[in-house]
């Protein structure tokens, strides 16, 4: 099946029991045991419920994995994989990590003894460098917020299994629909579902998938045991959500390129970051790994003030933070998801106080262009800071 039938034809489409279009919402804890001696399928609803299991199925199936997991948020999903660590192991985590995930590992992980080395995992030698005898694992997300840095995948897995290492993958910008790292040698995918699989900014959930039916069961202990599972009403949500990915992403990334191609060529513009531009440096391995370029891009005016002015003046997106729904969402890194970093460190990265994150949402493209254009060509006229300058490096 291709993914556009799969999508609606798995375990999210219909209820066995009755035939409902959709996967009933089964609003209960506990299961009734008719013999003590032989439990059902269900017994408590933290340890199985059949709504949450319809998501985890659907989401295993998509991502090509053998166990799926739905948690309460994407940082729920994330730190319970990280219990698949002890203290004393070391863990190569890619630098370029959602700022949440990066608080959780220096500020939470650390103190139970698992320790973490980040690294430009976009040069792949780097991740091999930093291997050491206590390290078990390598945690990558690829492309990268909000520059779009691209790892490859395949290539980090092959060093990570050389030594014997597990391989996890944050998917939350591509989604299964595009790029599946499960089929490119990591072992585990993790979602925050809050994004695109939701998909329409109204509910907090997290997704992870394990390749192997050995640590999918390690992984579901880690699940009941610690408990942070996704509420069923929520994973009906992200059930409903689902079913439209590939239509939702189809438009939304067709906009996204389209809004790259034309703030490109803006003379108030000085940077694009899209992977779909044969000048991003991650082009080529992005098109070799990935089916598609994603609905998000970022690009730089050249100061704060000339961002100020823009988010002041642009009238459809709406300003937050986060990504990946139906409406068109503009977030500014500087002082929203990278407010904790230096700002030396920011620049290095390329993350100025220009740069401004736009995730397409289904707004009707000339539209978009049309409130994008009027609020550009209403920037203070300073020069932009950075047009001659080469921002964004591998290097
Ligand atoms: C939002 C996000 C997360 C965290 O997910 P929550 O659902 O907010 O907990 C993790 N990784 C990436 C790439 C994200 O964008």
């Amino acid at each position: 099946m291709n993914f556009a039938t799969k999508i609606l034809h798995g375990s999210t489409c219909i209820d066995p029991f009755t035939g409902a279009s959709s996967v009933p919402i089964y609003q209960a804890s506990t299961f009734h045991q008719a013999d003590i001696d032989q439990p059902g399928a269900f017994d408590y609803a933290r340890s199985g419920n059949p709504t949450r299991q319809a998501l985890e199925e659907a989401i295993a199936s998509l991502e090509g994995g053998a166990r799926g997991f739905a948690f309460s948020s994407g940082m729920a999903a994330i730190s319970s994989v990280f219990m698949l660590f002890s203290a004393g192991d070391h863990v190569v985590v890619a630098e370029d990590v959602y700022g949440g995930t990066f608080r959780f590992l220096t500020k939470v992980l650390s103190r139970m003894g698992i320790s973490v080395t980040f690294v430009d995992a976009t040069e792949t030698e780097a991740v091999r460098a930093a291997i050491t005898p206590a390290t078990k694992g390598v945690y990558l997300e690829t492309p990268s917020n909000p520059t779009l840095k691209v790892t490859d995948i395949a290539a980090v897995s092959r060093i990570a299994k050389e030594h014997g290492l597990l391989v996890i993958v944050d998917n939350t910008f591509l989604t299964p629909y595009y790029q599946r790292p499960l089929e490119l040698g990591a072992d585990v995918v993790i979602h925050s579902a809050t994004k695109f699989i939701g998909g329409h900014s109204d509910v907090v959930a997290g997704l992870a998938v394990t390749r192997e039916a050995g640590l999918g069961e390690q992984l579901y202990f880690i699940q009941n045991g610690m408990g942070a599972i996704l509420g069923v009403q929520d994973c009906w949500l992200v059930m409903r959500g689902l079913k439209t990915l590939k239509a939702r992403l189809d438009v939304s990334t067709k906009t996204a390129a389209g809004l790259a191609e034309w703030l490109s060529s803006h003379p108030q513009v000085s940077r694009v970051y899209y992977t779909g531009l044969a000048d991003h440096p991650s082009h080529l391995i992005q098109t070799q790994q990935a089916t598609g370029h994603g609905a998000v891009l970022s690009f730089d005016v050249g100061s704060r003030e000339r961002a100020k002015a823009l988010f002041d003046r642009v009238k459809l997106p709406i300003v937050a933070v986060s990504l990946g729904a139906v409406e068109t969402i503009l977030s500014y890194p500087a002082t929203m998801s990278h407010a904790a970093m230096p700002a030396e460190e920011r620049a290095a990265r390329g993350i100025t106080d220009g740069l401004i994150r736009l995730s397409a949402g289904l707004e009707d493209f000339d539209d978009l262009v049309a409130d994008l254009k009027q609020a550009l060509d209403h920037l203070p006229s300073e020069a932009p800071a950075y047009k001659e300058k080469e921002v964004f490096s591998r290097a």
